[in-house]
């Protein structure tokens, strides 16, 4: 029986000014993973910070540019299900840097910013995405976003060929 992990993903306002939504969830699909909640959010200043001091780590300075940054126009909120979803997404995601972010990861592949240059300018570095670092953050995160009703609990067809043991009906 596999474990069925959630995770909370954030397309940020430059993955929704963009227009890279469906891309970006389209990799998310694409990997197997199941999406369980998504919606498209106006997040207030309060919604912002409550979602960024889950992390107790972030500097004060790059608390304020996050909060500032997602506040000022619409984000996509999604909660993906799958096996080890927390770390597969961190993986396709690439790191926080889009200067570092690997060829191939999301960052990587479609942004382009520093932080020296997000430093210089006094704003959060635009990498497009958030996910969810750890179980613990992932259970918290979901609830600043969803109420628990939001969460779709059902079964997927790829579920059987990507994870059951017992593929004895598969032909019919
Ligand atoms: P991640 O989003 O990869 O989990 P962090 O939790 O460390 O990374 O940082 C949260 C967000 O804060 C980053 O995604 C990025 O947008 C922003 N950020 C982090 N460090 C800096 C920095 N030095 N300069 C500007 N923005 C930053």
């Amino acid at each position: 029986m596999n474990k069925k992990e959630r995770t909370l993903v954030l397309l940020k306002p430059d993955a929704v000014q963009r227009n890279l939504v469906g891309e970006i969830v389209g990799r998310f699909e694409r990997v197997g993973l199941k999406i369980v909640a998504m919606k498209l959010v106006l997040p207030t200043q309060e919604q912002a910070l409550a979602h960024y001091k889950i992390n107790p780590e972030l500097p004060e300075k790059i608390l304020n540019h996050l909060k500032v940054f997602l506040s000022a126009s619409p984000v996509v909120a999604v909660v993906l299900e799958g096996n080890k979803a927390i770390p597969i997404v961190r993986k396709l995601i690439g790191s926080t840097e889009p200067l570092k972010s690997d060829i191939g990861t999301i960052r990587g592949d479609y942004t382009i910013d520093s932080y020296d240059l997000a430093d210089k300018d006094g704003r959060a570095v635009r990498n497009l995405v958030h996910a969810s670092a750890s179980e613990s953050d992932a259970e918290k995160e979901i609830k600043v976003w969803f109420a628990s009703k939001e969460l779709v609990n059902y079964k997927s067809v790829r579920e059987k060929i990507l994870y059951d043991v017992n593929l004895d009906n598969i032909l019919e």
